[in-house]
């Protein structure tokens, strides 16, 4: 976004290709090339800081620079740089984290089964949700249902699992037997006057239908994020997982927590399904293990799936899926000091201050502006959705980009949001503080009138 581009920039455009991005705005802006980070700040290669309201991509939960992380990773690399975890082999870091996870675990739980990210991890689940039903002489039961709006991946499967046309139309998506039901996003798709406890009812009535209809012995699992992320920041209506929760379990299917973004707490409680009291059969995470400082993901599989898989090993053979990286040494070394830190900086208790007070000071700054239609989150993670005319709920048309602009405005002003359309996003290191917070929320406050005078 220089004006005129670094020569790291130019090297990175001519040369990268990009996740997530329209090629056309990085040929025209440039990328922003950053080059170092301290707390919840980083710098660019023309030495532009910024106060990163994204915690990178929602997981540098801990701020960046923490020696206790980085020198825990530098230990290991010299001690044990690699080991693998197949046909038995381990590492006594590995089985260290491993019992330090399961530890921590939001309900009792087997096992963990390790990845690099968070789609090989829901791959994973959904392999063994198939791989489960097989085992327990349940064939048929197979489907997966998961919601529109949702982001559970990248991968061909986890892709298909997310509910965002966008990343179906072009890649012949989805595939695999998916389906998909309604988003819980009350703010848009809530009929007028319907409270938020009748929305999730209605939503219930069409997971129950969509049950019936499919037949309840065809379907597997559901998968579901606590707060929606990347499909728009969408937390659920009052009692939403009290509604479902019994339905699926009525019907034999298993409840996935896709806690990538919301474990290790983001949302002021250490889990996701804690703060809206369900209880996962699987759960999913990865960005906050490590804090973003090593790839890694964890699969947490309950004891009603691991003794079916116990059970039927002696004739099923070896567990024939893994990866490479499953259960690296260093990975597993950042991991429990990211764990440690967690613990001893009493992060999950700074959530959930800051974090209402996050919510309330945007409510209080931006709630009455023209062009803001909803200040929505939970804990720290945190939604502006814009609309041009926030009484009919008009949107901007799709071609304003205002979403981009505003976005393009902040990081100006020296702070990174995320644009999801035209809801900004907002997921800071869990450490943030209150002052930081105020920084955060004035400079976005300006950015907004930079766009749009009230
Ligand atoms: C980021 C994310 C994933 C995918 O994780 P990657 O590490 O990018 O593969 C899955 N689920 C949710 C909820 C996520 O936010």
């Amino acid at each position: 976004m220089a004006t005129q581009l670094s020569e790291a920039a130019l090297r990175d455009q001519r040369s990268q290709f990009h996740p997530f991005t329209s090629i056309t705005d990085l040929m025209t802006d440039g990328p922003t090339v950053m080059a170092s980070g301290s707390g919840v700040r980083v710098t660019d290669v023309d030495g532009k800081e910024y106060l990163d309201g994204m915690a990178g991509l929602w997981c540098v939960n801990l701020g960046y620079g923490r020696k206790e992380i980085t020198e825990a990773i530098a230990k290991q690399s010299e001690r044990l740089s690699f080991f693998h975890t197949f046909n038995g082999m381990s590492s006594d870091v590995v089985a260290e984290c491993a019992e330090a996870l399961l530890q921590r675990a939001p309900v009792p739980m087997s096992r963990v089964f390790f990845g690099a990210s968070g789609s090989d991890a829901n791959e994973t689940q959904l392999k063994l949700i198939w791989y489960y039903n097989n085992l327990r002489g349940k064939p048929e039961k197979k489907k997966i249902i998961a919601r529109w709006n949702s982001y559970h991946g990248s991968g061909v499967a986890t892709a298909s699992l997310t509910g965002l046309p966008g990343m179906h139309t072009l890649f012949d998506l989805p595939k695999g037997p998916i389906i998909h039901v309604s988003a819980p996003y009350y703010y848009r798709n809530a009929p007028e006057g319907m409270s938020e406890r009748e929305f999730s009812r209605q939503l219930a009535k069409e997971l129950e239908d969509t049950i019936e209809r499919e037949g309840a012995d065809t379907i597997a699992a559901f998968f579901a994020e606590a707060v929606m992320g990347a499909g728009g920041l969408i937390p659920p209506p009052e009692g939403y997982f009290d509604e479902i929760g019994p339905i699926l379990k009525k019907h034999d299917i298993l409840l996935v927590a896709d806690e990538v973004v919301s474990g290790f707490g983001r949302l002021g409680t250490y889990w996701g399904s804690q703060t809206y009291g369900y209880e996962p059969d699987l759960v999913t995470s990865a960005k906050g293990v490590t804090s973003g400082y090593f790839p890694m993901s964890v699969c947490f599989i309950s004891p009603k799936v691991w003794n079916v898989i116990e059970g039927a090993a002696a004739t099923a053979g070896l567990f024939g899926h893994g990866y490479t990286y499953s259960a690296h040494p260093v990975g597993a070394a950042a991991a429990l000091a990211a764990l440690k830190l967690i613990d001893d900086l009493k992060v999950v208790d700074n959530v959930a201050d800051v974090g209402p007070y996050m919510l309330q000071q945007l409510q209080d700054k931006l709630g009455q502006h023209a062009h803001v239609g909803d200040v929505r989150g939970k804990g720290l993670m945190i939604g502006i959705e814009l609309m041009k005319d926030r009484g009919t709920k008009e949107t901007f048309p799709m071609a304003n980009r205002t979403g981009r602009q505003v976005l393009k405005a902040a990081a100006a002003r020296g702070l990174i949001t995320r644009a999801l359309g035209d809801t900004l996003v907002f997921a800071p290191p869990l450490v943030i503080n209150r002052a930081e917070v105020d920084e955060l929320v004035e400079k976005f406050a300006l950015a907004i009138n930079d766009v749009m005078p009230a």
